[in-house]
């Protein structure tokens, strides 16, 4: 089954890959593709967008496999992980970045939060000391108001 467990398994540990590839390769020796996302240049397209090919990657190759070989498992795991790019985006994107004037009204304690993690995390606009790299999950602390 496509929408099983491969596609909610995927979506969830995407979370986990995002933080240490947000970590480690974006704050690490990818820094020089993500430097433009914490110090703006002001043109609309960022480097850091480039991110979104590479984890389409992964997600398209899954897909490709495994309907070609019948795989519905992987099937499954590739749109698991395309999810999670969407969903990456509009949050991230659109809802922190406001990159596009889509649901201006969405204020729940959820997004609120969501918000003030990220926040935390554009504080430091260098590749050093870095806070609060994930994106959907959100640590209790930032429910506080
Ligand atoms: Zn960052
Ligand atoms: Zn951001």
């Amino acid at each position: 089954m496509i929408l099983g467990i491969g596609f909610v398994a995927a979506f969830l540990l995407m979370e986990g890959c995002a933080w240490l590839a947000h970590k480690y390769v974006m704050h690490g020796f990818l820094w020089s593709v993500h430097k433009d996302h914490h110090q703006p240049t002001g043109s609309v397209f960022q480097k850091n967008d480039l991110f979104f090919l590479i984890f389409a990657i992964p997600s398209l190759l899954s897909i490709m496999f495994g309907m070609m070989k019948g795989a519905h498992g992987l099937t499954g795991i590739g749109f698991g992980i395309a999810a999670y790019g969407i969903a990456y985006f509009l949050v991230h994107d659109i809802l922190i970045h406001r990159r596009f004037n889509w649901f201006d009204k969405i204020q729940n304690r959820y997004f609120k939060a969501v918000r003030r993690a990220h926040r935390v995390h554009h504080e430091k606009p260098f590749k050093e000391d870095g806070e609060s790299f994930g994106m959907l999950y959100i640590p209790r602390k930032f429910y506080k108001e």
